[in-house]
């Protein structure tokens, strides 16, 4: 079992948790990357109790390494009143894992200092081909053979449409400003993370990444806008002008130059498999790769980070076979990964109505409705 070669391609959160499990069972592993550095964006981010329990499995433990800070409550609110507010800690109450407010950069800073002497990092390295038949991944002058290939190239991967050609990208018609304020300038510490749907179906949410500082989003109806950061900032004063406290706070303690534009988008349908055996080996999907979700119920990274400790369960399971383990690991996961992206997708649509509608059903939700589903998005324990 020595000297076993995997190739991941994409060093996001799931390419880092893939490599970081491989390293650990003893694979070589080449990580190619198509930006010159492994570098995660100065964004906050939420992660469940579920996601954290994945990092922890990775040895990575989400408040200590990652700048996260725990949530004490789950707040979603009308911009006139409260609709929905749950504890978090009911939401690890088996074990009291706490879910966190992480900052991006950090958690992936964590993640590539665990990434072992097994793994050797290719940055700068797109990906163009990979060859079906002698398993190999590679670009333009270069190859990489392996038993095993992890495709874990984000929510545009080129590589799904070889597992799964049913399953594009859908433009969701709202895109997502994201601010990090440093922890100087931070209007307000919370414990709390928040969203307030309001109209015109915008809402905007925030959180507290302790000495990282602050972080909120700003999510408006329609694409990417091609404006300066100066003026989309003075866009975003405007569409979220008149909203209740801190909103406002918030936006003014944030510079231009810490704004993010981020387009909104997802898979569907789920890919109804996540790997193809090649010979004695195989192909594999993980995290946005497989199965981008919308991102309103903050699901992604767990999931990525989920995924990738349930494949390395399913190789120690199977050592022998690859594609027994490939096998294992689609069972261990589809019904999950499907039951997320459904509730994702629902959500986004009920969020993405008019709003009235959005704002009925806010009112008639019950907070038990709310709190069971979280409950159960985040329940996942990693296999054994
Ligand atoms: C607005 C917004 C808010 C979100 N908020 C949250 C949140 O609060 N909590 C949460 O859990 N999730 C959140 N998410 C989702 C989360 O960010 C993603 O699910 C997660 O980052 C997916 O990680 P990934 O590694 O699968 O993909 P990515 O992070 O996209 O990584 C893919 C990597 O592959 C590389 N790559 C792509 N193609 C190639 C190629 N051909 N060759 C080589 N390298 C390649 C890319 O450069 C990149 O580094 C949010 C998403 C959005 C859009």
């Amino acid at each position: 079992m020595q000297n076993r070669r995997a190739v991941v391609v994409g060093a996001g959160v799931a390419g880092l948790a893939s490599a970081i499990v491989l390293s650990k069972l003893g694979w070589r592993v080449a990580l190619l990357e198509r930006r010159e550095r492994l570098k995660g964006e100065d964004l906050g981010m939420v992660l469940w109790a579920s996601g954290v329990r994945a990092l922890r499995a990775l040895g990575v433990d989400a408040q200590l390494d990652a700048s996260g800070t725990p949530v004490d409550r789950f707040e979603i609110r009308n911009e006139d009143r409260l609709s929905s507010s749950f504890a978090a800690a009911m939401l690890g109450a088996d074990d009291g894992t706490p879910s966190v407010m992480v900052h991006t950069a950090m958690l992936y800073e964590a993640l590539v200092s665990r990434l072992g002497d097994n793994v050797q990092v290719h940055p700068a390295t797109q990906v163009d081909r990979i060859d079906m038949v002698d398993l190999a991944a590679g670009d333009a002058s270069r190859r990489w053979d392996a038993e095993l290939v992890v495709a874990a190239d984000g929510i545009d991967s080129p590589t799904r449409p070889l597992i799964a050609p049913g399953s594009p990208t859908v433009d969701a018609g709202v895109v997502c400003f994201r601010g990090l304020v440093p922890a100087h300038r931070a209007p307000e510490r919370t414990t709390d993370a928040v969203e307030i749907y309001g109209p015109d179906r915008r809402r905007f949410g925030y959180g507290d990444l302790g000495h990282a500082g602050a972080c909120w989003w700003a999510t408006v109806p329609g694409g990417m806008r091609p404006e300066s950061p100066q003026i989309q900032y003075e866009l975003i004063n405007r569409w979220f002008a008149d909203w209740p406290d801190p909103v406002g706070k918030f936006i003014a303690a944030t510079r231009p130059s810490e704004l993010t534009q981020q387009s909104v988008r997802y898979v569907w349908p789920i890919p109804p498999v996540l790997h193809q055996p090649v010979g004695q080996g195989g192909l594999v999907l993980l995290g946005d790769a497989a199965h981008g979700v919308a991102p309103i119920l903050a699901q992604g990274a767990s999931l990525a980070l989920e995924d990738a400790v349930t494949l390395g369960w399913a190789l120690r399971r199977t050592p022998e076979s690859v594609p027994a383990a490939l096998a294992s690991y689609d069972r261990a996961r589809l019904a999950r990964i499907k039951r997320v992206a459904r509730l994702s997708r629902r959500v986004h649509t009920i969020a993405s109505g008019g709003r009235g509608m959005t704002k009925s059903l806010l009112r008639a939700v019950p907070d038990s409705w709310v709190q069971n589903q979280a409950a159960s998005l985040s329940d996942w324990q990693p296999p054994r």
